[in-house]
């Protein structure tokens, strides 16, 4: 008999995951899809990275490390969270997973048991709900819309703690809106937080360098010893492939997910480890040469979006993606006869006519937005708008 876990069964699959998918088989059909689905950027890892890799090959280190990476490249974290965000953290309190995603996974399996709250601002990102059920976990969806900048208050969050709240997973710079919390309301949060010892906020900061002013302040600067941070290399480095992510814990629970890890992948890819390292201590003008690039592209992409009737879409701060709100395009019609009456088939009506691939915001907990993402270039950029526009116009 064909039977999953339960665990499993209740799982939804990745929104992201499958819209990527669905593009690329497009694609492959020969149909000429442009990608505005994926959080992936389209730049290659830097020469510097590349080479570390080639020569971690030549040197030989194909053997396991320790489950939660080398000394080395804990190390070098522990030197970046000391120069960039003003942190002391020790090697022992370092954890590198299989991607930011897998520390995400291994931060909530480690702290999450059964029936405990887990508070996710809403929208979040699409694995966040999954992997607190995976957990057998309760979500706990607080809401922050547009009106609000997509962002939580203090007082909302302060009205969803119960004596079962274990968790809150924050992510900012945002996926999907591109919400950056400035430096005073994530105080604001903290200061609620600090009230709360046993909640623990899981902070998800894979998009730290890809901000539009100012830097992305950490919560660990307020509340250290109930933070865990979430990073990596994919975005900001361009490594996506080569699936390394981190967190940074209070040694209690950094010992959890080592034990954790321990049974279940054991450490990452040593070649990306090495890669790894060498992005962390190596020169850095890459990242800032993408996060130019990425800015050039938002500006582009908001311009575009407001000659799209019923988009309406706010100015992200930072990460790589606009969440616009398309709510009053709901219920209408196109001259083909294709009735468009909520995110989910807004997004297959961009990919079916303007072949243009998004996510619905659906999948994100805001079923009234879509996500695109503008990690491709201006060229895509400019051509998928032309196609949205003219389908958008259809719509009557
Ligand atoms: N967190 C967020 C908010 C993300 O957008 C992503 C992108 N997939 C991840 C975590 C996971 O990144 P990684 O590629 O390192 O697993
Ligand atoms: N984080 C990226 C996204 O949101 C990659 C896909 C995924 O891992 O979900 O598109």
């Amino acid at each position: 008999m064909e039977q999953v876990s339960t665990r499993l069964a209740v799982l939804s699959p990745s929104a992201t995951l499958a819209m990527s998918q669905k593009s690329s088989e497009l694609k492959a059909q020969g149909v000429d899809v442009i990608s505005l689905s994926l959080g992936e950027p389209d730049f290659n890892t830097p020469d510097n990275i590349k080479e570390a890799a080639k020569k971690a090959i030549d040197d030989n280190f194909s053997f396991y490390t320790p489950v939660s990476g080398y000394m080395s490249l804990r190390n070098a974290i522990c030197k970046k969270l000391k120069e960039e965000n003003g942190l002391d953290y020790k090697p022992e309190q370092i954890i590198c997973a299989n991607g930011a995603k897998q520390a995400v996974c291994n931060a909530i399996l480690a702290l999450i048991s059964k029936g405990d709250e887990v508070i996710i601002p809403t929208p979040y990102w699409v694995s966040y709900s999954e992997m607190v059920k995976l957990a057998e976990g309760t979500n706990v969806f607080v809401p922050a819309p547009a009106s609000q900048d997509f962002k939580i208050t203090p007082a909302q969050l302060e009205a969803a703690i119960t004596d079962k709240t274990r968790a809150i997973i924050l992510c900012s710079p945002s996926n999907p809106t591109g919400a950056v919390y400035s430096e005073a309301e994530i105080k604001g949060l903290a200061d609620v937080l600090a009230k709360h010892p046993r909640v623990i906020v899981i902070a998800d900061e894979i998009y730290e360098h890809i901000v539009y002013s100012g830097k992305n302040t950490s919560i660990a600067k307020f509340i250290k010893d109930q933070t865990v941070i979430i990073n990596g290399v994919s975005k900001c480095y361009a490594m996506t492939g080569w699936r390394l992510g981190w967190l940074a814990a209070p040694l209690w629970i950094a010992k959890a997910v080592n034990k954790l890890q321990g049974q279940y992948t054991s450490n990452p890819s040593s070649i990306a480890q090495k890669a790894a390292e060498a992005a962390y201590l190596g020169p850095q003008d890459s990242v800032e040469a993408m996060r130019v690039q990425f800015q050039k592209r938002r500006d582009l992409i908001i311009e575009l979006a407001k000659g799209v009737p019923g988009f309406e879409t706010r100015v992200p701060d930072g990460a790589f993606y606009i969440f616009p709100v398309v709510e009053s395009l709901f219920g209408k019609k196109s001259s083909k006869g294709d009735v468009v009456n909520n995110a989910d088939d807004l997004a297959m009506y961009l990919l079916n006519v303007a072949h243009v691939a998004c996510v619905s915001g659906a999948a994100f907990g805001d079923p009234k937005c879509i996500r695109m993402s503008y990690a491709t270039s201006e060229d895509q950029i400019k051509e998928a708008f032309k196609r949205i526009k003219a389908a958008v116009e259809d719509l009557k």
